[in-house]
């Protein structure tokens, strides 16, 4: 919708097919750095939800907490989709609800779409020049390009209401390694309902963690969000071009999601502008993703790094977070971490010592094993 909007802002006819028949029915709270402004041009208020301030992280026998300088937000998905949608359509796009696109093959007059308009009961031919598959992680274009497969992890969560006295500006984030390799978290929505969830291994026993974690937190869920998360995968093919005609993917098509905090929203939204201004300028898409890349390649090693660690790592971890790398961490958000990664080190050089560690003796613990091998390409649907 993003890239719609600037593309139609630039004087293209631009059309976008939708499956659902309406936009905003399934809740999903995010939360994003306030680099969204930066990203997406305007600041979204009526999705705005909240505002976070410090963000507390447990591992197994160490607490630690970082204050935010400026407030992360938190977004709801139900409120930001209408929101885009609005926008795109005030500068002109042609937005077609209950539209599913079918299949999709390269011809000789541009891409060829067919799309079911499913309430009409019928299905059509639609020819583009150029075709963005913002179609999420299950994304159709990328299959029928035959991009390689989406690595994906579950990720559920569940509203719950605060425990009593919960500063509704504070997030928490515990590290439970024999659990996951990623995290649970407790994102306030409000002074009185948040949510609580885990980026889990398996889908097989996501929500039987998940359960567990929120009797110990002493939590009731009162419903659930869950879904696939794509990781990004380095150096996976995401434009193509046949003749005059051109195709790419962006969002969770492109699997541009940040691996460590598996947040896309903001990567989405940047990777959408990049290729709108590929189309604009006529220019490569790769080159314009440059900015995007060099945040995502160093949230993919973080992630390499960390999933080598254990319990004690973690510890370790949270026990070398003095005030001057707290500081930094305050002030770097992270969607832009790229040009701060020094000054973390500098700050805190005992972190070299743990990146070495987790790179010469990794974690092998036979549940780290389990882990390498539950990443397994996503299955087509
Ligand atoms: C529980 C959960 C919590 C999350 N929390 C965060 C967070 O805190 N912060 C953050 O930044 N990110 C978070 N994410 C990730 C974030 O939700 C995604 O990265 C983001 O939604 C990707 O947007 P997208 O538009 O690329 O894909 P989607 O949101 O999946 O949208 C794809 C759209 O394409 C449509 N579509 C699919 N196939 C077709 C077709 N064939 N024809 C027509 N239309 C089609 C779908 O209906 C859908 O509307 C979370 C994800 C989950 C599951």
């Amino acid at each position: 919708l993003y890239a719609a909007q600037l593309l139609a802002e630039s004087g293209r006819r631009v059309a976008v097919f939708e499956r659902q028949q309406q936009l905003g029915t399934t809740r999903r709270t995010w939360i994003v750095t306030d680099e969204l402004e930066k990203i997406a041009g305007f600041i979204p208020s009526r999705a705005i939800v909240n505002r976070i301030d410090r963000i507390e992280m447990f591992s197994r026998s160490r607490a630690n907490e970082v204050q935010l300088s400026k407030p992360d937000l938190i977004v709801e998905r139900a409120l930001m989709q209408p929101l885009l949608a609005e926008r795109a359509q005030s500068a002109g796009v042609e937005l077609y609800l209950d539209h599913g696109v079918r299949q999709m093959s390269f011809g000789p007059a541009g891409t060829e779409l067919e799309i079911s308009a499913n309430a009409l009961r019928r299905s059509f031919k639609a020819l583009a020049p150029v075709l963005i598959g913002a179609d999420g992680v299950r994304s159709l274009v990328a299959r029928q390009l035959n991009a390689s497969p989406q690595v994906a992890a579950p990720i559920v969560q569940a509203r719950v209401r605060l425990p009593a006295g919960y500063n509704p500006s504070d997030v928490r984030v515990w590290f439970q390694r024999q659990d996951t390799r990623f995290f649970y978290w407790l994102i306030p929505e409000s002074e009185e309902y948040g949510v609580a969830g885990l980026v889990a291994e398996s889908t097989a026993n996501a929500r039987v963690l998940l359960d567990t974690f929120l009797v110990q937190q002493h939590l009731r869920p009162l419903n659930y969000q869950g879904a696939i998360i794509p990781l990004h995968q380095p150096f996976r093919q995401i434009e193509w071009r046949r003749g005059s005609a051109r195709a790419m993917l962006v969002g969770d098509a492109a699997a541009h999601v940040k691996v460590t905090t598996v947040g896309g929203l903001v990567s989405g939204l940047w990777g959408g502008r990049a290729a709108a201004e590929s189309i604009i300028a006529n220019t490569s898409y790769s080159r314009n993703l440059q900015g995007l890349h060099r945040e995502l390649y160093l949230h993919d090693f973080i992630r390499w790094l960390l999933d080598r660690f254990n319990d004690a790592d973690y510890d370790r971890l949270l026990a070398a977070l003095n005030p001057r790398l707290k500081q930094v961490l305050a002030e770097c958000n992270r969607d832009s971490m790229a040009l701060a990664a020094l000054s973390l080190v500098t700050a805190q050089p005992a972190l070299l010592g743990l990146g070495a560690k987790a790179l010469l003796w990794p974690n092998l613990s036979p549940a780290a094993r389990r882990d390498s091998q539950s990443m397994e390409p996503l299955p087509s649907d």
